[in-house]
């Protein structure tokens, strides 16, 4: 008998994640639970609601997966191996850092998971490319304008798109420097793991982050 979809996705995306496991010297020893989500997929059977922001998303893209952090699951409509890095990469991340409620660290937060999201699909899938070509920040040269860019980008619904432009950025030089030895594993590794404790460590870091990466500073 042929596999079904569900059982595809969840076996490739577990073989991903210990591929990634393995690469990165990690052994988090737990696992998120997958699904593949197609047309007649009941949210409420994993207690997702309706409102959810993420399947909002899935309803504008095509092939996508989507990682639910307070649950830890992991949706998919796609096989694409890019696609389930990426999330793999959120649940690796998920396991260092908790949930952030005030909207400075939880875009630092955010866009640094994007951030490792990326690298780990290239990992996976080095052909995988970013669909941004912009950068908003990329004329900003103070903190204030950078909040007023952010809050905008709230006010406008591009939160959830900022988030991703800024972390995929990122994450693309990680992985040229991670494939050109540039940055060792262990590096790699610190980043990954920083839990970004203590008072705004999260958007901080991801100041030091985009500097490092870009070479582009702000000063605070
Ligand atoms: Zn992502």
């Amino acid at each position: 008998m042929k596999k079904s979809l569900q059982i595809l996705i969840e076996e490739r995306t577990y073989d991903i994640l210990f591929e990634l496991e393995d690469e990165l010297n990690l052994n988090l020893g737990v696992l998120p639970e997958v699904y593949y989500i197609g047309r007649n997929f009941n949210f409420g059977d994993i207690e997702i609601d309706k409102k959810d922001p993420g399947i909002k998303m899935l309803k504008i893209y095509p092939e996508i997966g989507f990682y639910f952090f307070q649950k830890k699951i992991i949706i998919s409509n796609t096989l694409k191996e890019g696609v389930l890095g990426e999330e793999i990469g959120h649940f690796i991340h998920h396991n260092f850092v908790k949930d952030f409620s005030d909207i400075v660290n939880d875009f630092g937060a955010s866009a640094i998971g994007e951030m490792i999201g990326f690298f780990c699909s290239k990992l996976i899938d080095y052909k995988r490319k970013s669909p941004y070509k912009s950068d908003n920040f990329q004329k900003i040269y103070s903190l204030k304008e950078m909040m007023l860019e952010i809050k905008s980008c709230i006010k406008e619904e591009g939160y959830f798109d900022l988030v991703h432009q800024q972390g995929y950025l990122m994450g693309e030089k990680l992985y040229n420097l991670y494939i050109s030895n540039l940055i060792s594993k262990k590096e790699v590794r610190k980043i990954i793991q920083n839990p970004l404790n203590g008072h705004n460590q999260a958007f901080l870091e991801f100041l030091r982050l985009r500097e490092k990466f870009t070479g582009h500073n702000i000063p605070f």
